[in-house]
């Protein structure tokens, strides 16, 4: 209780608690002791006061002084009381400590304003990222935005490039106004389908700019759905692909082009190999009744001719014979993978002791064969295989040298692989293709006999078993042959 100059009159222990002083040094002192330095600077004290008088009673918050000088929020109501004639008679003034209150209520404030501040920053962040994106958007893609119904209400700078529609010719219009024709019903009413659905759509569409010309994109169309998950705008998200749709289409044409020709030239390789079969199969007779005629030559105008005449007809039956080792071998050629032969086991190491025997002649010649498998193949046409190349290695060996030939084996999942090595004359590189080819030969008939169609056939065969051939050769050191055959082979 404060008397009517504000000095306390009375203090109860409540007060005692919250401010530290003891009752007998309150007593007698003025309420201002209480207050801040800077609130008695101010008057505050007594200005409280006199709103209490005013107003019957005043109530405030405010910052108020300990015994010890630390501070405490207190929540104060000083009332103004009278005596029965109406004369002021003093102050009951009550106060109650809320520091902890307050100190809630700060950090709760405080918390507010970070948290509003910090929620402003991330909108401002986000806001910036979203500008960012659609500048990179709008750099790199074709963007339109349509409403619901397909009205254009929104176009990039590249749209209307693309286009070469103005914005304004845009804004507004329905964007079929860009349709090319080029799609069939199904297609277009299976894109409105899927973004009707709320689906994201992709494809690849072709459209008709202002100028009439046509060009491609890839399309993304999004759909934007309201709270109802109904869409209520479309953004479309578009790349140009006409240089590669063009592309591709000459591609296409070129394809096209190519598997004809590729046809033709089967059909006109075919109606070759067939003449040339029948030409060498007719050609037999002529040349028999030339040999024979020859023959009888020989043996009947022996005394007749002179020494010139017996050479010219010695150079005929040459060239008969060289004849017809071409005709058997060509028709052979042609025969490769025609003729029904059964597979059967094949022994190799067993197949190259009989081929070998036939060289048996061959003088001063190592031959090297270990390991060989036991395969399933055609036994005539492998036959033929080693043959040849066996043939050419004796054939085209160095007579300075003794011969030395080694046959070695390999394996892998696949195939079978085998390898021909020789020390003789060599092949230059540049006639590695050349030699696979008929009648391609590297030396002339005088130096070396041959038809020049051992590798031909030696390929033919190995291809229609399913593998490969190539060689490597050094001039003057020696050539190794390799082929492959299939192991799934089955003809
Ligand atoms: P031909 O032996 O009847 O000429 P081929 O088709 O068997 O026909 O061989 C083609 C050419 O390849 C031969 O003329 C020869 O020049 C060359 N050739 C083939 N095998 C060998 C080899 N082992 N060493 C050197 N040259 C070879």
């Amino acid at each position: 209780m404060l008397d009517r100059d504000g000095v306390i009159t009375s203090w109860n222990k409540g007060a005692q608690n919250i401010k530290g002083y003891d009752e007998d040094e309150v007593i007698g002192k003025n309420f201002s002791i209480f207050y801040l330095p800077e609130d008695i600077k101010k008057d505050i004290p007594s200005k409280n006061l006199e709103i209490a008088i005013k107003t019957g009673s005043y109530s405030v918050t405010a910052k108020r002084l300990k015994k010890d000088g630390s501070l405490f929020w207190g929540y104060m109501v000083i009332t103004a009381l009278y005596d029965n004639e109406g004369k002021l008679r003093g102050f009951a003034k009550i106060t109650q400590d809320i520091t902890k209150q307050k100190t809630l209520q700060d950090d709760l404030d405080n918390l507010h304003i970070e948290f509003e501040n910090k929620t402003r920053e991330k909108l401002k962040i986000a806001l910036k990222e979203n500008i960012d994106y659609k500048r990179a958007i709008d750099q790199s893609a074709i963007v339109a935005i349509t409403d619901q119904k397909g009205i254009i209400t929104h176009v990039n700078d590249n749209f209307c490039s693309i286009s070469k529609y103005s914005r304004a010719e845009l804004i507004g219009q329905d964007h079929r106004m860009l349709n090319s024709g080029y799609h069939d019903k199904a297609f277009i009413k299976d894109l409105w389908k899927t973004i009707a659905g709320g689906k994201i759509w992709r494809g690849e569409f072709r459209n008709r700019a202002k100028d009439g010309s046509f060009y491609w994109v890839d399309a993304t169309i999004i759909p934007f759905v309201n709270a109802q998950g109904k869409p209520y705008q479309y953004i479309a998200i578009r790349s140009d692909i006409t240089a590669r749709k063009v592309y591709e289409e000459k591609m296409n044409a070129l394809n096209a082009d190519l598997t004809r020709q590729k046809k033709e030239l089967e059909i006109y390789n075919e109606q070759l190999e067939q003449f040339a079969y029948v030409a060498s199969h007719d050609l037999q007779e002529p040349l028999r009744m030339i040999t024979g005629f020859l023959n009888q030559l020989e043996l009947k105008y022996n005394n007749v001719l002179d020494d010139k005449g017996r050479k010219f007809i010695g150079f005929a039956v040459d060239g008969a014979k060289r004849m017809k080792s071409i005709i058997l071998d060509l028709l052979y050629y042609y025969r490769i993978g025609k003729a029904d032969e059964d597979l059967e086991m094949v022994d190799l190491t067993e197949l190259l002791n009989g081929v070998l025997s036939l060289f048996q002649h061959e003088k001063g010649a190592k031959i090297k064969y270990t390991n060989l498998p036991v395969i399933t193949t055609h036994r005539s046409q492998i036959r033929q295989v080693f043959h040849n190349l066996i043939g050419n290695a004796i054939k085209y060996r160095r007579a300075e040298i003794p011969l030395l030939l080694n046959i070695s084996f390999n394996e892998n999942d696949t195939h079978y692989q085998f390898a021909i090595k020789d020390n003789g004359i060599g092949i230059s590189e540049e006639y590695f293709d050349k030699i696979f080819i008929i009648f391609q030969r590297l030396h002339s008939s005088a130096e070396y006999s041959g038809t020049g169609m051992g590798l031909a056939i030696t390929k033919k065969i190995v291809e229609n078993l399913g593998g490969t051939i190539w060689l490597e050769s050094t001039i003057g050191k020696g050539t190794t042959f390799y082929f492959t055959l299939a192991k799934d082979f089955k003809k």
